[in-house]
């Protein structure tokens, strides 16, 4: 079985514990490769390494980093089509999504970070205090930790390290232990077209094993996280103790809200794909529908009918709408969701299941008439599994939609623009789409309120994020007494 090796001061190097954990192809339960079993020796190295390569890095101009990012992206375009095939694979994530989605998308993501990387914006002014001129610096951190989740892993190492480095910081990113395949590719490309060693590192391996120490370690100085809601309140905990900046994006459950006045069966067809996209597993993604009730039957029957047309099946065949659940715990979790809502007595109008075979496979399932404070109104499913409720006003809607812990991203669905206004401006989301639901754009920012987390991903928010900034005050007369000492300390 093929082994890929981590990424750590530019060698491609097994754990120092010679340790190795096995990758699984969700779809048929294979095993498709072995990658390191990192401990916190593994992250000291790392961590060192970025270190040592922070000085240089921060030096060159932002010109120079911004040209090997464009050569990053340029080489991840001539490899796509493998990305894309080993995203599906290890994913099990249909490849019509990997191929035209995620890698294309991350692709994007790093052109736009190496274009965001010229624009580093100061102020500078004599005003402030008369005889002085002030500047603000916009400086790179340090050595950023960035840890990742399974769902979209090409995406997200793209999101952490290119807005990272654009800005002048070192990486260490710790894919999620079920996905590492493609964000090893990354660096192993990175280093490719001219990255420093040490500037873009990979540690493989578990949460408690090398997350913590990551988090935990003292050269790291800021931890960029994407994940659950509970592990991100984890790392929130840890970081503390050092106050280590943390930039969280974390769980949703996103309302999706339907007027009488909106196109249904656009409303029913953008529910499909923003309720099942990766097999529901997007923090995204479309789990609380709430629909007017003059039309709840319409758009119930046209949701019901197009939910039982999704074909699930090999990731890899481009018919594939629908591919497996990433691991057999990820099924457990999500039927014992689906089980949990049956005993309580929800309307089980659609029960999809467990079909049978190899593959973490789960079929589109569908809840109706759910209590707002229900768990599968409430919590976050990560699973093909949706809830469609009638809603009698407007004010209900935001009521609803609103009255959930997380608040990631969230949709409108109505003809009347004062009304997608008005409900978008009350709705307490990081996003808010109007007759559509998911598409981001690498120049917008994308990042929750409430419990979904805080800090921006894409955009140049994001850029913004990866640097600290400083003041620096030059006083410009040169005086050995200055004039604004008499007034607070000692005579004139
Ligand atoms: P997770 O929290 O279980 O794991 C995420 C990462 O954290 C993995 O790399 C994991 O190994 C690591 N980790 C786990 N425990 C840790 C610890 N104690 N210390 C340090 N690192 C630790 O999440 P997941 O199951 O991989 O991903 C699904 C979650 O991610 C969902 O909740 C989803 O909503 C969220 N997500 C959010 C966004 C967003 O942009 N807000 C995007 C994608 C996924």
């Amino acid at each position: 079985m093929e082994q890929h090796k981590m990424i750590i001061g530019g060698e491609a190097v097994a754990a120092v514990s010679a340790n190795w954990e096995t990758v699984i192809d969700p779809a048929t339960e294979d095993a498709i490769a072995e990658v390191p079993q990192a401990d916190y020796a593994d992250v000291n190295k790392a961590v060192e390494a970025a270190k040592q390569a922070f000085p240089a890095w921060s030096s060159l101009s932002p010109g120079e980093r911004s040209a090997l990012l464009y050569k990053l992206a340029d080489a991840l375009e001539t490899k796509a089509e493998v990305l894309a095939q080993t995203e599906s694979l290890n994913v099990g994530k249909p490849i019509k999504l990997a191929a035209n989605g995620d890698t294309p998308f991350a692709i994007d993501n790093i052109r736009y970070f190496a274009a965001q990387a010229r624009v580093i914006e100061g102020i500078a002014s004599g005003e402030f205090v008369p005889g002085y001129t002030s500047a603000v610096r916009r400086e790179p951190i340090g050595v950023v930790a960035s840890i990742a989740p399974w769902n979209y892993p090409i995406m997200m190492a793209a999101w952490k390290i290119a807005p990272a480095v654009a800005a002048g910081n070192t990486v260490v990113i710790k894919p999620a232990p079920q996905t590492p395949l493609t964000t090893i590719m990354l660096a192993q490309t990175a280093l490719e077209v001219g990255f420093p060693p040490g500037v873009i590192n990979v540690v493989t391996g578990k949460g408690p094993g090398v997350g913590e120490p990551l988090v935990n370690h003292a050269d790291v100085r800021m931890v960029s996280f994407t994940g659950s809601t509970r592990t991100g309140k984890r790392i929130m905990e840890l970081a503390a103790q050092k106050v280590t900046r943390v930039h969280l994006e974390l769980g949703g459950k996103a309302p999706f809200v339907v007027f009488a006045d909106a196109d249904i069966e656009a409303a029913a067809r953008g529910a499909v794909v923003g309720a099942y996209i990766n097999t529901g597993q997007d923090c995204t993604a479309a789990t609380r529908i709430l629909v007017e009730r003059s039309c709840y039957q319409d758009f119930l029957s046209a949701f019901t009918e197009l939910s039982q047309q999704i074909r699930l099946g090999t990731p890899q065949a481009e018919t594939t709408d629908m591919g497996p659940l990433i691991s057999s715990d990820q099924r457990q979790r999500v039927h014992g969701f689906v089980e949990r809502a049956k005993a309580d007595g929800i309307t089980a109008h659609l029960l999809g299941g467990i079909p049978e075979g190899k593959g973490f496979f789960y079929q589109p399932t569908i809840f109706c008439q759910a209590a707002t404070q229900s768990e599968i109104m409430q919590e976050e499913v990560f699973g093909p599994v949706v809830v469609v409720n009638p809603i009698d006003s407007e004010a209900e809607a935001i009521a609803v939609a609103n009255d959930v812990k997380y608040g990631l991203a969230a949709s409108v669905w109505t003809k009347d623009p004062a009304k997608a206004w008005r409900v978008a401006s009350a709705l307490q989301f990081g996003t808010v789409w109007i007759n559509d639901h998911l598409p981001l754009a690498s120049e917008m920012p994308h990042g929750g309120f409430k419990e979904s987390g805080f800090g921006k991903d894409l955009s140049r928010y994001a850029f913004d994020e990866y640097t600290i900034a400083k003041h620096v005050m030059f006083d410009l007369s040169g005086a050995v007494k200055k004039p604004w000492h008499f007034t607070v300390f000692g005579d004139a």
